[in-house]
C-alpha cells in the first residue's frame, strides 16, 4: 500500500506512536515531533520517571505520554498503536557483544517487530509505519569495489558473524514480509542509518558514540585501516520525521554523510585539541597492520572480532542521493559532529574534562 495524500488532520490532532523512545535516536525523534506540535506515544520500558530527559521536554507535560511496553510481550503494543496515525518503530537492542545472540538481538528485534506490525494492523487508525533498520541491513562486508545502495542486502550476517547485524537484517526483512504478504492496511518506510553519533538527550552512553570515548581512552592501541559513515544523531531523527510526513517517500532510505577513516579521525581529535587523551599512537592502517589486527581480532569478543575481520582494509562507498532528493536531507557535517560527540561525552561524564 503507498499513501498518496499527507495527513488531512493538524499535527495538533495526530497522534505518533515512537517505540523504544528512551533510546538515542528515538528521544531526538520525540523532541522534534514536540516542535512540530504533535502528540507523542512513547513506548519505554521504565516507569516514567526515569525519563526526565523525556518528560521535561517543551510541550511534553501537554503532548507526551510515556506508555510501557516490551518488544517480547505478545500484544503489548495494541492498545498503545490503537488511534495512532504514525508510529516509529526504531525500539531493538544495539549492543555488539552478546552472549547469546538469538535471545538477546535476534528475538527482541525480529519478534519485537512483528508484534509491532501486528498491533498496527489490528489498529484501524495507523497509516504508515517507519521502521529505524540500519546499513547493517545493506552490508556487514565494505568493498573497495562498490558501492552500495538501498537495493543492497545483508546476507552474510549469522548468529555466528556479525550477530547484530544479522538482527538488523533479519527485522527488516520479516518487516516488508509482513507489508507485502498481508493486507496490513499501512504502509511501511525504512529508515537505514550508519554509525549514528552526536549530543545525546539522556544520560546514556549509546554503543556508536562509545566508539569515540573507546577512541580517547585508549581502548584503541593502533589506528586500523577501518572506515565508518557518519551521521548525526539530529539528522536522523529528522529524516525519521520526515519520512513519515512525505506522503510519497517509499522504499528504503540509507542515512548517512560522509565516510571517514579512523586515520582522519585521530588526525581530527588532535587538530582540535584532544591530544591529551589516550588517543591511539601506533599506526597500523596499512595491509600487513590489517593482517596482524585480524590475528589480534581472535583474542576480541565474538562482536568485534567479526566486526573487525568483515571491515579491517574496506572502504566503504555508499550513494545516500535518495535520502537528499526525496526528503531534503541537509546532513550536518561530520567533522562537527564528532566534536560535539566529544564534547558531549564530556558532558555527561563518559570522558574527563579537558585539562
Ligand atoms: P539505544 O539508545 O540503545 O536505543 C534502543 C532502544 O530500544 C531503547 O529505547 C531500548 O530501551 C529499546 N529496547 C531494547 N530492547 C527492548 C525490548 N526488549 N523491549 C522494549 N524496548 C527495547 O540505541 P539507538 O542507537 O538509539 O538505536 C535505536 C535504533 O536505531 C535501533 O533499532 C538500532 O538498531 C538502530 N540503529 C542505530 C545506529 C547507531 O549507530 N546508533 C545505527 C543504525 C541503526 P531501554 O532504554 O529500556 O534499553
Amino acid at each position: 500500500m503507498r499513501l498518496t495524500t499527507l495527513k488531512n488532520t493538524t499535527n495538533e490532532e495526530t497522534t505518533v506512536c515512537i517505540t523504544g523512545a528512551s533510546g538515542f535516536i528515538a528521544s531526538h525523534a520525540v523532541k522534534q515531533l514536540l516542535e512540530k506540535g504533535y502528540k507523542v506515544k512513547g513506548t519505554v520500558r521504565g516507569d516514567a520517571s526515569k525519563y526526565p530527559y523525556l518528560t521535561e521536554l517543551p510541550g511534553a507535560s501537554e503532548r507526551l505520554e510515556l506508555v510501557q511496553a516490551n518488544l517480547l510481550t505478545e500484544g503489548a503494543f495494541d492498545k498503545v498503536v490503537e488511534g495512532c496515525e504514525f508510529v516509529l518503530h526504531t525500539a531493538s537492542p544495539y549492543i555488539v557483544n552478546v552472549k547469546d545472540p538469538q535471545t538477546e538481538l535476534v528475538d527482541p528485534a525480529v519478534k519485537g517487530t512483528t508484534n509491532v506490525l501486528k498491533s498496527c494492523a489490528k489498529a484501524n487508525s495507523v497509516k504508515r509505519v517507519v521502521l529505524t533498520s540500519s546499513v547493517a541491513a545493506i552490508t556487514d562486508e565494505p568493498s573497495n569495489d562498490k558501492v552500495f545502495t538501498e537495493s543492497d542486502w545483508n546476507t552474510l550476517s549469522s548468529l555466528k558473524r556479525n550477530p547484530y547485524y544479522y538482527s538488523k537484517a533479519q527485522a527488516e526483512q520479516s518487516a516488508w514480509d509482513f507489508v507485502n504478504n498481508q493486507k496490513a492496511g499501512f504502509d511501511l518506510v525504512v529508515i537505514n542509518p550508519f554509525v549514528v553519533i552526536g549530543p545525546s538527550l539522556g544520560p546514556a552512553l549509546n554503543e556508536s558514540n562509545k566508539i569515540f570515548k573507546d577512541m580517547l581512552s585508549g581502548a584503541y592501541p593502533t589506528i586500523m585501516s577501518l572506515h565508518w559513515g557518519i551521521v548525526d544523531v539530529r539528522d536522523v531523527a529528522t529524516a525519521h520525521v520526515l519520512a513519515m510526513e512525505t506522503a510519497s517517500a517509499s522504499g528504503r532510505y540509507l542515512v548517512s554523510n560522509e565516510v571517514m577513516k579512523m586515520t582522519d579521525v585521530v588526525a581530527l581529535l588532535k587538530a582540535n585539541g584532544f591530544s591529551k587523551y589516550n588517543l591511539p599512537k601506533v599506526n597500523l592502517a596499512c595491509k600487513t597492520g590489517d593482517k596482524v589486527m585480524k590475528a589480534l581480532s581472535y583474542t576480541q569478543p565474538k562482536g568485534s572480532g567479526t566486526y573487525l575481520r568483515s571491515h579491517l582494509g574496506r572502504k566503504m562507498q555508499y550513494d545516500n542521493s535518495k535520502v537528499k532528493q526525496d526528503l531534503g536531507i541537509q546532513f550536518i557535517a561530520a567533522k562537527d559532529s564528532i566534536i560535539e560527540t566529544i564534547n558531549d561525552l564530556i558532558k555527561w561524564d563518559h570522558l574527563p574534562a579537558k585539562s
